[in-house]
C-alpha cells in the first residue's frame, strides 16, 4: 500500500534487488566505502559487535552486522548470512537484507535488497586499498577465487589500475571460464595459471574463496605486490600464509574484526604480527597514514567486510531510488 508520508508516519521506503543494482553504480559504491572507511578511522563512524551463528538448518549461517555513521547519518543493521543450499535452487548463497533506521527518531527509514549491495560494497573495499596501496604501475592483476563475488571484484579492480592481463586460480578451475569471460570483456588478457605462478606474474592480487587453509604462499608473492584478502569472513577462513604478515605492511578496513574473524586472526594468534602492526585502511585515506612507502614494499589489506560499508550503500540505494521514483513507499 502507498501512502503520503506525515511526521507521525514517515513511511517505509522498499528498494529491491532489481532497483539497486540500477541505482547504485561502482563509483557511488566507491566513493560510499572510501567516505566510510575515512569516517571510521576518524572515530565518526563505529561498528557494533557482530552476530554469526550456525543456526542447526539448512547449513546455515545466520547474523547481523550494523553500526551507526554519525557523519553519514546512517543508522542500520545488515540481517542475513549463508545458505550453502541455494546454488542449486538458483539462489545467491548469501542472502542478506538491509534496515535503515532514522538516526533522530529511532524510525524504520528503508528495508533495501542486501544481495547485489554486498557483492558491489566488498568489490568496493578491495579496490579502495588498490587505489590507496597498489604501485600506480600494475599492469597484472591475480585473482585467487571464481565464485560470485569475484566477477564483481575484477570489474572493480579493473577500474583502478591500467591492468592489461588477468592471471588466475581456483581450487574448483571448472569456475574458472566465467571469470574469464569478464576479463575478455573488460579487454583484458586473461590465463588460468598455477598459484605459484600467479605470483610471480601478479603485481595486484585478489583472494575471495571461502578457503580455511592458505592458498598462496608468502615466497610466492614478489617484492611490491598489494594483495587484497577479502575472502575471509569467519573465524576459521583462511587464504594466505600466515608468513605474509611478518613480511608485509597490514593494513584492515577494521583492526577488531581483522584480529578476530579476518585474514589477520592466524598471524596475531601465532605471535607474528600485534594489533598495533595493522592500520586502518582510513588513515590512508584521511591522510594521517602515507600508505606504501617504496615500490619493493609489499602491502597486505585484510577486508573483513563491516556493516558500515553496507549501511553506506543502502543510504545510496535508498536516497537515489527514491529520488528516481523507484522506490516503493509504505506506511508502518
Ligand atoms: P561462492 O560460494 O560463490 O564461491 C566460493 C569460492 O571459494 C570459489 O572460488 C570456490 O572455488 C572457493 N572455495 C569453495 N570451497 C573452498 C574450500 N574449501 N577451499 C578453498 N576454496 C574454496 O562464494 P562468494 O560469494 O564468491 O564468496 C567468497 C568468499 O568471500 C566467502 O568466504 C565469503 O564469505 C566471503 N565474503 C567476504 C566479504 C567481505 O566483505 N570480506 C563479503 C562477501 C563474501
Amino acid at each position: 500500500m502507498t501512502s503520503s508520508p506525515t511526521p507521525e508516519n514517515a513511511g517505509l521506503l522498499i528498494i529491491s534487488e532489481e532497483v539497486c543494482a540500477q541505482v547504485v553504480s561502482r563509483s557511488d559504491s566507491f566513493d560510499a566505502v572510501e567516505a566510510v572507511f575515512g569516517a571510521m578511522a576518524r572515530g565518526d563512524a563505529y561498528n557494533f559487535p557482530v552476530i554469526r551463528e550456525a543456526i542447526g538448518y539448512a547449513d546455515a549461517l545466520y547474523g547481523f552486522k550494523s553500526g551507526f555513521d554519525r557523519a553519514g547519518k546512517a543508522l542500520g543493521v545488515k540481517s542475513g548470512g549463508f545458505w550453502p543450499g541455494n546454488m542449486e535452487k538458483g539462489l545467491t548463497n548469501h542472502q542478506s537484507t538491509i534496515f535503515l533506521f532514522n538516526p533522530d527518531t529511532g524510525q524504520l527509514q528503508a528495508l533495501v535488497g542486501g544481495n547485489y549491495l554486498t557483492a558491489v560494497r566488498t568489490a568496493a573495499s578491495s579496490s579502495v586499498s588498490i587505489a590507496h596501496l597498489a604501485r600506480k604501475d600494475a599492469r597484472v592483476l591475480g585473482m585467487v577465487g571464481a565464485g560470485h563475488q569475484s566477477t564483481f571484484q575484477l570489474r572493480a579492480a579493473a577500474e583502478q589500475r591500467a591492468f592489461k592481463k588477468v592471471v588466475a586460480w581456483n581450487p574448483h578451475p571448472d569456475m574458472l571460464p566465467k571469470l574469464g569471460a569478464v576479463a575478455e570483456e573488460l579487454g583484458l588478457e586473461f590465463e588460468a595459471v598455477s598459484q605459484e605462478a600467479l605470483g610471480a606474474q601478479a603485481d595486484v592480487i585478489i583472494t575471495i574463496t571461502s578457503a580455511f587453509e592458505p592458498l598462496m604462499m608468502a615466497d610466492w608473492i614478489k617484492p611490491g605486490t598489494h594483495i587484497a584478502c577479502m575472502g575471509t569472513d569467519t573465524k576459521g577462513k583462511m587464504e594466505v600464509d600466515k608468513a605474509l604478515f611478518a613480511r608485509a605492511t597490514v593494513f584492515a578496513d577494521e583492526i577488531a574484526q581483522s584480529i578476530t574473524i579476518g585474514e589477520a586472526q592466524h598471524a596475531i594468534a601465532d605471535g607474528l604480527i600485534t594489533e598495533g602492526d595493522i592500520t586502518p585502511i582510513g588513515d590512508v585515506i584521511n591522510g594521517t597514514h602515507a600508505g606504501r612507502s617504496s615500490d619493493d614494499e609489499i602491502t597486505l589489506f585484510d577486508g573483513t567486510g563491516v556493516g558500515l560499508q553496507d549501511l553506506a550503500v543502502a543510504s545510496v540505494a535508498a536516497r537515489v531510488a527514491e529520488e528516481k521514483g523507484l522506490a516503493t513507499r509504505v506506511a508502518l
